[in-house]
């Protein structure tokens, strides 16, 4: 178990490393013959990064939008915090609140500033005042290196900036967990290492997170562990630089073949 560790005092993150955040039991989905999560296990620890990487149609978007309920299981359970998924109502927009999710494609409103789309929700969901949720909006894009386009609508951003706005906001509502679902994929390759920099700060502040990425320098420097999953499954769990160096499974070896 990796020793406890303090967020800086400024951080919104208060860090617990190595209790059980989520907690993955025998979870299936299908849809319709399609068997899309085939007996997921897996726990993710407090302050632990993983990775989820695999061929496309393998079932990484599905388990993200799984573990934010996004999208009904089957059967088996998913836990977080030690608490059961909620169906609906007032305990689902909780879990919401709770696990901040962030998409390749931005998803910022278009219509609100910059400062808006962050301030939205924690003025609506926490009920906290637009003078408090603008200051902590402000201290989170400075965090990211966006303070300056915070007046802005978000189409006059570069995607680098957008996506950086888009993690702030995650971050506004204190999420324990942060959900990112190939985050750096619709960016051009110039603002891919910006993102991924705010990415690894996160990752080295303690903020537990899932992401689904096939950038391999990022889950090098940032990732505790590696899945892969293929078919529904997880084929191999591992350190990256196991995963990488020593793939044990044939599907690992040609994956990884076509990508490095
Ligand atoms: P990945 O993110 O690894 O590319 P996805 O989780 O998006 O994979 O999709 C896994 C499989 O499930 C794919 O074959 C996809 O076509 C299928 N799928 C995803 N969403 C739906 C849906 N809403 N209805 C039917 N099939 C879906
Ligand atoms: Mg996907």
């Amino acid at each position: 178990m990796e020793p406890t560790q303090q967020a800086p005092a400024t951080s919104n993150i208060s860090v617990r490393r190595g209790e059980p955040l989520v907690v993955i039991d025998h979870v299936d989905k299908h849809y319709g013959d399609l068997h899309v999560l085939n007996d997921i296990n897996t726990v993710v620890n407090r302050g632990e990064v993983v990775v989820v990487i695999g061929p496309s149609g393998s079932g990484k978007s599905t388990l993200c939008r799984a573990i934010n309920r996004l999208e009904t299981i089957d059967s088996g359970t998913i836990t977080i915090d030690g608490e059961r998924l909620p169906e609906e109502g007032a305990a689902l927009a909780k879990l919401r609140a709770d696990v901040g999710m962030v998409f390749q494609s931005f998803n910022l409103f278009a219509h609100k500033t910059v400062l808006e789309n962050i301030t939205l929700a924690p003025i609506r969901v926490k009920r906290i005042s637009r003078k408090e949720a603008d200051a902590k909006a402000m201290e989170l894009l400075e965090r990211v290196g966006v303070a300056n386009q915070a007046k802005k609508m978000p189409a006059q951003l570069s995607g680098g900036q957008q996506q950086r706005v888009a993690i702030a906001r995650s971050l506004a509502m204190n999420p324990k967990l942060i959900l990112m679902d190939e985050p750096t994929s619709a960016l051009d390759p110039e603002m891919i290492n910006e993102v991924l920099d705010v990415m690894i700060g996160l990752a080295e502040q303690g903020m537990t997170m899932i992401v689904v990425t096939h950038e391999m320098g990022f889950a090098r420097k940032a990732a505790n562990r590696v899945l892969f999953m293929d078919g529904g499954r997880i084929v191999e769990e591992a350190t990256p630089a196991d995963f990488f160096d020593h793939p044990q499974s044939d599907r690992a070896k040609d994956f990884l073949s076509k990508i490095l």
